[in-house]
């Protein structure tokens, strides 16, 4: 029997795998706090993959000119890699080789991954997909607060505050045990309300919900703030003592009056009051974003709008209040932290702070000064592949780019421009599929690691059975490929050596793990970080005396509202929104695979009044349409989303073709969640 966590989600549910001869069972794992042995359909299924007649188990090898996939061995084609590397590097510089990541990756992986970026291949072209995750969250909390953990505090304060706001968050379908905590806040007396264009299983067990228009989630954050103030309800000492730039804030909202966030939102204006009144009483409040508040051109700024309405009410620090985001990825938390951003050294370093520099050289064992700099964001570095100046070949690890890319059909064509593509996954993805070479490598329960939850909380997969012959762990190959490249140190293949290096490089950063041990984690259920020392007991909750700024104050940050950077017209007169569904996860190469969860393929979801207008039926094919592509896909007529908006999940080839690659301007984030589109039946 082997205590471990599923293989998804960032809620990274304790579970219990159990061997019955040849098959492998997922069991309950009460004891641990997060989940209480609850699990979704994608935790009871998640050995599913495990013997698939698609899992990878050989190293593959495309041929340009045939396209034909040949078999060959790891030397061979660690070989090849290398060699080609070495070529690229000599032929155009080291940034001609790129680096791309995934927020699934545990600790140890993220962090020999930029390990093998800026020591052995001394490229600064590496980030991640996490960046299209909850990078606007983070850029706002650094600002903000002067750290960023999704939630600085455990997810299960949720259930003892009174007012607990949710805005983009779909958590009963895309981490179903998290809603436990809902329904034991209203059971408990406690008010949830729900903000989404979409009334999802989450609004259905809110006690308000409010349906705004697409993207305008900023404006109705301005709103409250506007009501907080006109209503005396402002924490002033809360604000003097613990907070700057308030008055700032105070003259940005002063003309975001009720009818006016109305006419922008479509929220009623006595919604809006409403919402402002129970805020105004509540002793404590909770906001809690997700990505349909985060993925927008203007992600950091709705976030920081939100985190405003939180400090004017002297809720962050406070007990059972606060603001917190609610990550996505597995690894959504951990993977930022580490060093496979593009502007992040371990321990959530930054990469152009020259003591951070020195530190985390010192640990790798080489000289400052032969650390790259700050690359290229996700998005970014993808449209650079292949250009002048652009990386000429990329490493891909845990990713499935082609479909989890906004604007995908831009994204397949730049990897098709490349030199080199090189894909580590452990069945054949979309994106592995376009690879000169294929790398099979190990999967959840297949190998031990540390992941850190949406809350903090560093956990400890434990390997439960032996990977099939021919496979290797990540850790292995970029090993192999380091050692290949001429890198300068030894590079660590065994997970807990390497957790204790990441644990040296972190010491003293934001994120430090530096007391973190795997015995620990197994002992204590997780340690939340920063936990600095051996003897330190970790730090479930943040904020109680002081922020992470030097002067221990938060900032309140005065925004403006700017609108999608792709307003519907009369060409494309709908708002398009993508998301999840509960039985699929991410772009869904995993779980597509899984026999026992249904794969409905992509569909189109749209409101009565629309599918009137345009004349679709329930289950038909509709046409949608965007600026960058199109998708046919069958309609779902419900009457659960606002008649000017489309909904299309993204774990299918199809709704990133539509997606706008727009980015925020801090975060680097791609605006997913909103671009103008058009249906015809
Ligand atoms: Fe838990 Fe998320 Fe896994 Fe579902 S997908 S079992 S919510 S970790």
């Amino acid at each position: 029997m082997t205590q471990t966590h599923c293989p998804y989600c960032s809620l990274q549910c304790g579970m219990t795998l159990e061997r019955a001869g040849r098959t492998l069972e997922v069991q309950a794992w009460p004891e641990f706090p997060v989940n209480e042995g609850a699990l979704c359909r994608k935790g009871w299924t998640a050995t599913g993959l495990r013997g698939h007649r698609e899992r990878l188990t050989t190293p593959l090898v495309r041929d340009r000119e045939t396209g034909e996939v040949r078999a060959t061995g790891w030397d061979e084609a660690l070989d090849l890699v290398a060699g080609r590397l070495r070529e690229l590097r000599t032929s155009y510089g080291a940034d001609a080789v790129g680096v791309f990541g995934g927020g699934g990756l545990t600790n140890e992986k993220a962090y020999q991954l930029g390990k093998l970026a800026r020591v052995a291949l001394g490229t600064s072209q590496i980030d991640y997909n996490g960046r299209w995750c909850m990078s606007s969250a983070a850029s706002a909390a650094n600002r903000a607060f002067g750290i960023d953990r999704g939630l600085p505090f455990p997810l299960a304060d949720v259930e003892q505050t009174d007012v607990l706001v949710l805005v983009g968050s779909n958590l009963a379908e895309t981490m179903p045990p998290a809603a436990r905590h809902l329904d034991r806040l209203r059971a408990n007396g406690g008010h949830v309300v729900v903000i989404d264009p979409r009334r999802t299983p989450t609004a259905d067990r809110a006690d308000t919900f409010l349906q705004p228009v697409p993207g305008t989630d900023l404006p109705l954050a301005l709103g409250v703030l506007h009501l907080l103030d006109a209503m005396g309800a402002v924490d002033e000492p809360y604000v003097a003592a613990r907070t700057t730039g308030w008055d700032d804030v105070r003259r940005a909202v002063a003309a975001w009056w009720p009818e006016r966030v109305e006419r922008v939102t479509g929220v009623p204006a006595s919604s809006l009051r409403a919402l402002a009144t129970l805020l105004a009483g509540a002793d404590r409040a909770m906001v809690l974003t997700a990505r349909g508040a985060e993925q927008h051109a203007q992600g950091t700024d709705t976030v920081l709008a939100w985190i405003d309405v939180a400090l004017a009410l002297g809720m962050p620090g406070r007990p059972f209040a606060g603001y917190g985001c609610l990550t996505g990825q597995g690894n959504g938390q951990g993977g930022r932290e580490h060093g496979q951003k593009a502007d992040q050294l371990p321990g959530y370093r930054m990469i152009d702070d020259p003591a951070a520099r020195e530190h985390v050289a010192r640990v790798w064992g080489v000289p400052a000064a032969t650390l790259p700099g700050k690359g290229r964001s996700a998005y970014e570095l993808l449209g650079a592949l292949g250009t002048d100046g652009g990386p000429k070949a990329l490493l891909v690890f845990g990713s499935n780019i082609v479909v989890s890319a906004p604007n995908a059909t831009h994204v397949a064509s730049r990897l098709a421009d490349l030199d080199l593509l090189v894909v580590a996954d452990i069945v054949m993805s979309e994106t592995a599929a376009l690879a000169d070479v294929v790398l099979p490598v190990t999967q959840w329960a297949e190998e031990t690691g540390t992941m850190t939850n949406l809350e903090g909380r560093v956990i400890l997969r434990q390997r439960a059975v032996a990977p099939p012959e021919g496979v290797r762990s990540d850790l292995d190959v970029i090993a192999g490929i380091a050692s290949r490249v001429g890198a300068p140190v030894v590079f660590e293949t065994d997970p807990e050596a390497v957790f204790a290096e990441l644990g040296r490089a972190s010491s003293g950063g934001r994120a430090d793990y530096a007391g973190i041990t795997y015995d620990r984690i197994r002992e204590e259920n997780g340690v939340f970080w920063p936990c600095p020392t051996d003897d330190h007991p970790g730090t479930p909750r943040l904020f109680a005396s002081s922020f992470a700024h030097e002067d221990g104050r938060a900032r309140f940050v005065a925004v403006e509202h700017r609108g999608p950077a792709e307003p519907v017209d009369a060409a494309y007169p709908l708002h398009l929104t993508t998301g999840r569904v509960l039985a699929q996860y991410q772009s869904g190469a995993q779980t597509r695979r899984v026999r026992e969860l249904p794969d409905d393929g992509p569909f189109v979801e749209l409101h009565p009044m629309l599918a009137d207008r345009i004349g679709a039926h329930d289950g038909e094919p509709v046409v949608v349409t965007t600026r960058r592509g199109e998708l046919k896909a069958p309609a779902r007529v419900v009457d659960t989303i606002r008649p000017d908006t489309v909904f299309v999940p993204f774990h299918w080839v199809g709704a990133n073709r539509l997606t706008n690659d727009a980015l925020d301007p801090v975060s680097r984030m791609p605006e997913f969640k909103v671009c103008a589109c058009a249906v015809t039946a």
